[in-house]
């Protein structure tokens, strides 16, 4: 199912979506007009936003629209999908040296995503996936930037190679898909906790569990669009429009206000990403 829903009512302290592909079409549809989605957004009190770029053309298109949008702010990396068929071309080396180059915009304020995908890819592609999340770590402490990470079906992976190389100062799991152990241990190590709308989704009890015991200080929204689009639009194109869901639904689990959690997302954004 696509289509458009409705604008939910707007939140009442503005947000950010801290991990959104706008270059990204859904269903062989026409890409998300740059200016209107922007615009849509900020009309319900999501004014910011952290446009991801995971390949080559995504993270050029990135770097280009972090300087004709004043709403935003980028990330760019090769994504753990893209790094092993770049690596079986050989066109990783020349890959990754352009991603440091676009990484030096002052705009570009992330590295990722970046990470393990155990799930798309299989175990031929586990050692280039390791190697370049191992890049991208180092990349983003050379930088300084922050550094958000893509895990799926590789918990156990991701924190251990975070805790051999030691990570960023600001380290973001990107779609928190863990449990309430792995919540806890995230929290521990100091690392933010990014909840797109599956944790709005029906049959999502394990990671409301995990929500509920991060602290407020290191939660952070997404959507992840297109994709992932919150309950009660499931199955619809997803955009950053429609985070205020997201947002309600999630303070609920905290048991906080919704202005004391837009409050918090707000602060913590800034503080993981800088001022926009
Ligand atoms: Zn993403």
């Amino acid at each position: 199912m696509s289509g458009r829903p409705p604008a939910p009512s707007p939140l009442p302290i503005a947000v950010v979506d801290n991990h959104t592909h706008l270059d990204i079409a859904r269903d062989d549809g026409p890409a998300p007009d740059l200016a209107a989605a922007i615009a849509q957004a900020t009309a319900v009190g999501v004014d910011r936003m952290v446009q991801i770029g995971c390949d080559l053309p995504s993270a050029r298109f990135t770097a280009r629209v972090v300087d004709e949008h004043p709403a935003l702010l980028g990330g760019v990396s090769l994504h753990p999908n893209e790094a092993p068929r770049l690596a079986d071309r050989g066109e990783l080396a020349a890959a990754q040296a352009e991603i440091e180059r676009l990484a030096a915009h002052p705009r570009i304020r992330v590295i990722g995503e970046t990470g393990l995908d155990y799930f798309r890819t299989g175990s031929e592609g586990v050692a280039a996936q390791q190697d370049s999340f191992r890049w991208h770590i180092d990349l983003a402490k050379r930088t300084g930037k922050a550094l958000q990470i893509h895990d799926r079906d590789a918990h156990e992976d991701v924190l251990r190679i975070l805790r051999e190389e030691g990570a960023p100062d600001r380290t973001v799991l990107h779609c928190f898909s863990g449990d309430i152990t792995m919540a806890r241990e995230c929290a521990d190590r100091g690392y933010y906790l990014s909840f797109a709308g599956t944790v709005t989704f029906k049959n999502a009890k394990g990671l409301r569990n995990a929500l509920s015991v991060t602290p407020l200080e290191q939660v952070l929204v997404e959507t992840d669009a297109p994709y992932l689009t919150p309950s009660p639009h499931r199955g619809a194109t997803n955009a950053p429009y429609l985070v205020p869901f997201t947002v309600r639904a999630m303070a609920g689990v905290l048991n906080v206000d919704v202005p004391r959690l837009c409050t918090a997302i707000s602060d913590n954004s800034e503080r993981v990403y800088g001022p926009w």
